[in-house]
């Protein structure tokens, strides 16, 4: 199976996509993740990456569209992939068709109004990569998991969420025409675009996606 998580920053794509990989048995790839570890290790895409993505920008579309290449290409791929956070342009979505086409597409919907508290309070795992709301901690330090150190990341600052939410709405969004089919004139297609309520609690949404995949 081979799905795609779409929807703006704060939807819940992270929470959601590491338990339905796990669920379907295929690879859950996140872009954002992939760049804040290539940043950690100070590799040539992470030194790229980093300014646009501190700034609450989306990093260039040929750097993103290589790695993922390169990413799909690995063994792992071969049962399919969730990707999160990838496609984000019209341009990497006609990458990826070209690539590795998408079975379905799930768009996790949550109004704006919701995602900024998401964002603000939300604190991640430097250990295990887990995400979590600060409502939810007794300790806003300690990953309650595996104990690892929370830390909150660089662009979930109240200024950088509203250019990350501008480039949703301007680059992103039209991911949804280009998925329903919507976009294109001559061309009947099926739609591959599925849409979830996300403003509901995390356990929820995730039976509405299974249920939706069915
Ligand atoms: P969120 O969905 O919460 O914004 P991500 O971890 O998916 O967080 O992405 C963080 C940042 O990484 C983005 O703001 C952007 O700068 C960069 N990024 C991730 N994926 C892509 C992509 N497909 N295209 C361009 N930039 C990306
Ligand atoms: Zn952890």
């Amino acid at each position: 199976m081979k799905l795609i998580f779409l929807g703006p920053p704060g939807a819940g794509k992270g929470t959601q996509a590491s338990g339905v990989s796990a669920h379907l048995g295929v690879p859950h790839i996140s872009t954002g993740d992939m760049f804040r570890s290539a940043i950690k290790n100070q590799t040539p895409t992470g030194l790229e990456a980093k300014r646009y993505m501190d700034a609450g920008e989306l990093v260039p579309d040929s750097v993103v569209i290589d790695m993922v290449r390169e990413r799909l290409a690995m063994d792992d791929c071969k049962s399919g992939y969730l990707l999160d956070g990838f496609p984000r342009t019209v341009e990497q979505a006609e990458a990826l068709d070209q690539i590795s086409a998408p079975d379905a597409v799930i768009e996790i919907d949550v109004p704006d109004e919701r995602l900024l508290s998401r964002l603000t309070g939300r604190r991640v795992c430097g250990k295990c990569q887990g995400t979590f709301h600060i409502s939810q901690l007794a300790d806003e330090h300690a990953c309650p998991i595996c104990g690892g150190e929370l830390y909150q990341r660089n662009d979930d600052q109240p200024e950088t969420i509203a250019t990350r939410l501008k480039a949703y709405h301007d680059q992103t969004e039209p991911l949804i025409d280009y998925y329903s089919g919507e976009g294109k004139l001559h061309v009947v297609e099926v739609s591959r675009l599925k849409t979830v309520n996300g403003d509901s609690k995390p356990e929820e949404v995730f039976k509405t996606i299974l249920a939706t995949l069915e």
